[in-house]
């Protein structure tokens, strides 16, 4: 599955919008510093209209939807890299996660201490990807000194190990972070390979006060014009309302959200913003026992995506059958689409599409 960490300093709302997320008290919000000491993973729905407009249709007795899964990573401080505060675990947490998903406070509160003494998101981000670029170029370095020998010795490996690396040091040494290098197709794996933190995309979640959720603020303002110029991507949450949302029944979150001015939970924004930055699809498969929603990257061929549902899918795979949501939708099911020639026989080499309606044919 697919793993986004939430990071930022201290204090800053990360288990609020853990807890809000997994609706657990697991992770337990404290207004104390490093209150998150192991890092607390949670699988979430991927919340998709579509999949129960499917099950309608198909009269599916059950709907499972897609899964993401979040991982909550310890608190980290200015120094992480020098091993300071939770600092090394955190950087071992995060290697591990596909996406990171990077609070940041945007909201005042008296009464929430900030470990800097002043709420300025901007400067937060800035120093926590300080210490990411150090903590790559800590591990560059001694990557570098481990492989000289390999590179002496013409070793092809790792030649195109320290090539990539070089390039990668001199974009963190000149203050950037490593996503800047662009890397050719066939380097994409070895670099990949480097798992270098700041090579991670990142999503920036502007908390604000309850009053902001549906505006932003000016704090979430600058975070907007920063993420855009760095190319990333920023939701805007208040992880509270989150919370107590997310302990409402259906109908009641319903009421709260139009009293807040907000048309959706920030967390269904907040899980499709990781979708979207992680270039993730979905397609379906529908039957009266189940309706079910599966994810893959974009660009995934037939087989593959089958493979996601069964190993043996993809391996003895022979076609897929295809319906395309929309015309699953305004046809009314598997049926009316095959008659109407909308069902379409598949092969290999078929890139599946967001919201394709799958039968894999396989042999076993
Ligand atoms: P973490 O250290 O980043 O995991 O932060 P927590 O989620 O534990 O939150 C720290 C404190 O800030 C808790 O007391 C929260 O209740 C509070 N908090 C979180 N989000 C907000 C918010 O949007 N507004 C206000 N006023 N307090 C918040």
């Amino acid at each position: 599955g697919f793993k986004m960490g939430i990071v930022g300093l201290p204090n800053v709302g990360k288990s609020t919008l853990f807890n809000a997320l997994t609706r657990t008290a697991a992770a337990q919000a404290a207004n104390f510093p490093f209150c998150t000491i192991e890092p607390n993973v949670g699988e979430v729905a991927v919340p998709d209209a579509r999949l129960d407009k499917l099950a309608e249709i198909a009269g599916s007795k059950q709907i499972i939807p897609t899964r993401m899964t979040f991982v909550d990573i310890a608190g980290l401080v200015k120094g992480a890299s020098k091993g300071e505060g939770l600092g090394n675990q955190f950087l071992a947490n995060i290697r591990e996660v596909d996406a990171i998903a990077h609070v940041l406070r945007c909201f005042e509160d008296g009464d929430v201490t900030h470990v800097e003494g002043r709420v300025d998101p901007v400067a937060d981000a800035e120093t926590i990807e300080t210490e990411l670029m150090l903590a790559d170029i800590e591990s560059i370095e001694k990557r570098l000194q481990n492989i000289v020998r390999k590179v002496r010795g013409g070793d092809k490996e790792a030649v195109q190990q320290e090539r990539l690396m070089k390039a990668a040091l001199e974009a963190l040494e000149a203050g950037k972070p490593a996503r800047v290098v662009e890397v050719d197709a066939e380097d994409a794996k070895a670099w990949r390979m480097l798992q270098l933190l700041t090579t991670k995309p990142v999503l920036y979640v502007c908390n604000v006060g309850e009053g902001d959720a549906a505006s932003g603020n000016d704090y979430s303002a600058k975070v907007a014009e920063m993420a855009a110029a760095e190319g990333n991507a920023h939701v805007i949450i208040s992880a509270q309302i989150e919370e107590e949302i997310s302990q409402l029944d259906p109908e009641e979150a319903q009421m709260f959200l139009e009293e807040m001015g907000l048309e959706e939970p920030g967390l269904d924004r907040l899980i499709r913003a990781g979708y979207e930055l992680l270039h993730l699809e979905t397609y379906f498969t529908a039957g009266p026992k189940e309706a079910r929603a599966w994810t893959i990257p974009a660009g995934t061929t037939a087989p593959k995506a089958a493979g996601v549902i069964h190993g043996d899918f993809e391996k003895g795979f022979i076609r897929a059958e295809t319906i395309a949501y929309d015309d699953y939708v305004s046809l009314g099911g598997e049926q009316a689409a095959k008659e109407a020639g909308k069902m379409r026989a598949e092969g290999k080499g078929y890139i599946v599409k967001d919201g394709d309606v799958l039968h894999f044919l396989f042999n076993t």
